[in-house]
């Protein structure tokens, strides 16, 4: 039996990625892992055929945040396939917001355009998906938000985006504050520079290794690094944390 065996687990962006690692590694720890994707259903299915092969459950679900709607679609989707997949189980445990986007430019290059997107994608989204999720989760339940090493560490190419895990951190702590009556614990989980599809210049070896060098590791971050992290705070164990936000840069920028 897993930490999350009789767990229901939603992850926002599940199909790829840091959620796709989260997503496995809540499943291999017995929880029913719903794995959200956007538009990208075929990577979604993939991700839950791969958890079933391994014994565990999930099931798909899509929904397109940062778009008006976006998180009744979502909670529509989640209820239905849950109805349809979840041998009887009803109601969530364990809500993981991870989808997100980038936006590079410094302040001058970042466009209305831009800065409305990447914060709508990356904070409107999880504030009305927990919003329209709260009676859904059961009490003693988990919500995680995938912020970033961006908020301790400034980095002046990615100012908007950087702004938007500043939010999620904000939301964080105020919800944390807010649940804590249910026995429901908010954190955040914040990644450093991890291999995925959102950093495609890691493509190229000087940037790879300029990327490597940030953490005290001396590598990049992998999904796994992450997913760890997520499966702690949403076990038992970490009861007693709430209101926090975990660095998971593998010790970036730490000092001179
Ligand atoms: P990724 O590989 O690009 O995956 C993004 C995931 O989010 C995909 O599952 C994607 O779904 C979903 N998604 C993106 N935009 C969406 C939208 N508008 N509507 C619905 N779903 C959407 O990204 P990642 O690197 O794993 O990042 C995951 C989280 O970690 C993000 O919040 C990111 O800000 C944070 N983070 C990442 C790093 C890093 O270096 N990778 C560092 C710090 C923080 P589809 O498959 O359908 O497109």
């Amino acid at each position: 039996m897993g930490s999350l065996a009789g767990r229901t687990a939603l992850v926002t962006g599940g199909s790829r990625g840091i959620g796709r690692g989260v997503a496995e590694r809540l499943a291999r720890e017995g929880a029913l892992v719903a794995v959200h994707y956007g538009s990208n259903r075929e990577a979604a299915e993939q991700v839950v055929k791969g958890i079933r092969a391994d014994g565990g459950r999930a099931f798909a679900i899509g929904a397109e945040l940062g778009v008006p709607g976006d998180a009744q679609a979502l909670w529509a989707a989640f209820d239905a396939a849950l109805a349809e997949h979840g041998e009887g189980a009803t109601g969530l445990d364990i809500l993981v917001n991870n989808a997100g986007i980038g936006a590079h430019g410094r302040i001058h290059e970042v466009t209305e355009a831009d800065y409305d997107r990447v914060f709508a994608v990356n904070v409107k989204a999880p504030f009305f998906i927990v919003r329209q999720g709260l009676d859904r989760l059961r009490d003693g339940g988990r919500i995680i938000n995938i912020s970033s090493g961006a908020t301790r560490i400034a980095f002046p190419a990615i100012t908007a985006y950087s702004m938007t895990k500043g939010a999620l951190d904000i939301l964080t702590l105020t919800l944390a504050q807010d649940l804590g009556p249910r026995g429901i614990t908010v954190n955040s989980v914040s990644p450093g520079i991890v291999a995925t599809d959102i950093n495609p210049w890691l493509a190229d070896p000087d940037a790879h290794a300029e990327a490597a060098a940030y953490s005290v590791f001396g590598r990049v971050g992998r999904p796994s690094d992450i997913a760890d992290v997520v499966a702690f705070v949403a076990s038992d164990d970490a009861r007693w944390i709430t209101g926090q936000t975990l660095d998971a840069t593998g010790g970036s920028s730490l000092g001179v």
